[in-house]
């Protein structure tokens, strides 16, 4: 299998707030973060293109008994980008505890964290955050 856009690549592109994601070329469905098919179809060809890094926040929880390795408290949203693929990542740049309802519906913007590596992982990556635009 052909990989048009590795782990690596993507995982530079998120340290220089590059994101990138692939365009599905039959049905045209963005997948992000990238997968090795298309997220709706299940196709292979696909294209690398650029997001906007812009988005809406549809729902959120706070964490307040973390895995290891994680701080709690922290807010774990899901936004919808415009480019219409939903994204799970950290909401930072907010007092945890002041989250409330309000935050649905907010505009936010991509950014990027390192997360360190655990038992369970291979090492740090660097993962989605979002923060809002005001
Ligand atoms: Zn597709």
């Amino acid at each position: 299998m052909e990989y048009k856009l590795t782990f690596d690549q993507y995982q530079q592109g998120l340290e220089q707030e590059e994101f990138s994601g692939l365009q599905c070329n039959a049905c045209n469905t963005l997948t992000f973060p990238p997968l090795g098919v298309c997220r709706n179809c299940g196709g292979a060809d696909l294209k690398v293109t650029r997001i906007s890094g812009n988005g809406t926040l549809r729902t959120f929880t706070v964490i307040r008994v973390a895995p290891e390795g994680m701080k709690p408290p922290y807010v774990v949203a899901m936004v919808e980008l415009e480019e219409g693929a939903w994204v799970t990542g950290n909401l930072v740049g907010i007092d945890p505890d002041e989250a409330d309802m309000s935050l649905i519906e907010k505009k936010v913007k991509l950014g990027s964290q390192v997360v360190k590596g655990d038992t369970y992982s291979a090492g740090d990556s660097r993962v989605v955050t979002f923060s809002l635009i005001e």
